[in-house]
């Protein structure tokens, strides 16, 4: 399977994880659309959200994100956005979250 973010977790492309735990993985976007663009990634090969149905998992894949939101200082005014693209709107097959910020209302 050719799987770019597989790759990564298998260290077969190289990447410094922002996080890392046995089941998750945050890296950087690789093309930031705001100052904090992070990619949460659940490890286990998923292609689709609606695959995603794996209620421990997806319970520890909102704690990382909070935890990302927090450490990045977002919360409290800066603003954030968490986001996932899927139903064939994806470029990358490989269930991931956006985490961006800050965000302004306008937004
Ligand atoms: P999407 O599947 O539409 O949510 O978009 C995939 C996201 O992954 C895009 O924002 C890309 O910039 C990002 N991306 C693709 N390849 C890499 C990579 N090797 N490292 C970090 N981010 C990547
Ligand atoms: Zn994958």
């Amino acid at each position: 399977m050719d799987c770019i973010f597989c790759k990564i977790r298998d260290r077969v492309i190289a990447k410094e994880f922002t996080y890392e735990d046995e089941e998750m993985m945050v890296f950087p976007d690789i093309q930031p659309r705001k100052p904090v663009h992070l990619l949460v990634v659940p490890k286990k090969h998923v292609e689709d959200y609606l695959d995603f149905n794996d209620s421990t998992l997806s319970g520890k894949t909102k704690n990382v994100i909070d935890k990302m939101i927090k450490e990045q200082k977002l919360d409290d005014g800066r603003g954030y956005r968490v986001s996932v693209n899927g139903g064939g709107s994806q470029t990358v097959k490989h269930v991931h979250f956006h985490v961006m910020g800050p965000i302004s209302q306008m937004e």
